[in-house]
């Protein structure tokens, strides 16, 4: 068996209650920015903007698997999820989640994130940078269905539009 350092758990996020009696659970936008945009700095000159990118995918995805765990593991019903899903996201300041087009048979989704996490507000770089996203709705789809998505962002904050647009298909 290989030992991992950093395997990840739920727990390894700590007791933040009782880590952080003065300051709470929040912290500011820019600090959980300027990580991630560190990451991506060093990702991309070390390994390449593609493998970077596959990254942040992979690892949004595992988040959005452990956060469907740790958060909607229950929930049978589609639209219970998402409306669990779209309060969940808003609460936490993630994003404000909306459903734009839903084919469950066919398993193929339209959805949009606005005021963003990670990209609201960036500059017009032209190109969709939420690449972690797609993999944390990718993993949350898959957490509910049991089936793998696809998921690509085609609109963003970066390419000049003012809200994330996501399409989800299903991977047969
Ligand atoms: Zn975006």
């Amino acid at each position: 068996m290989v030992d991992r350092k950093y395997k990840f758990s739920w727990g390894l996020l700590g007791d933040i209650e009782k880590g952080r009696p003065n300051l709470g659970p929040n912290t500011r936008l820019e600090v959980y920015r300027l990580m991630q945009y560190a990451f991506r700095d060093v990702l991309e000159q070390q390994l390449g903007a593609d493998k970077a990118d596959q990254i942040f995918y992979e690892a949004g995805k595992l988040a959005g698997v452990e956060f469907y765990k740790n958060c909607f593991s229950n929930i049978k019903d589609f639209n219970s999820f998402i409306k669990d899903l779209q309060e969940t996201l808003r609460n936490m300041g993630i994003g404000i989640l909306r459903v734009e087009e839903a084919d469950i048979e066919k398993g193929t989704f339209v959805l949009t994130v606005s005021e963003d996490l990670d990209c609201s507000g960036l500059p017009d770089i032209g190109y969709e940078i939420c690449v972690y996203d797609e993999g944390f709705i990718s993993g949350l789809l898959e957490s509910f269905t049991g089936s793998p998505f696809k998921v690509k962002e085609v609109d963003c904050w970066c390419t000049g539009d003012r809200t994330c647009r996501f399409t989800a298909e299903i991977i047969k």
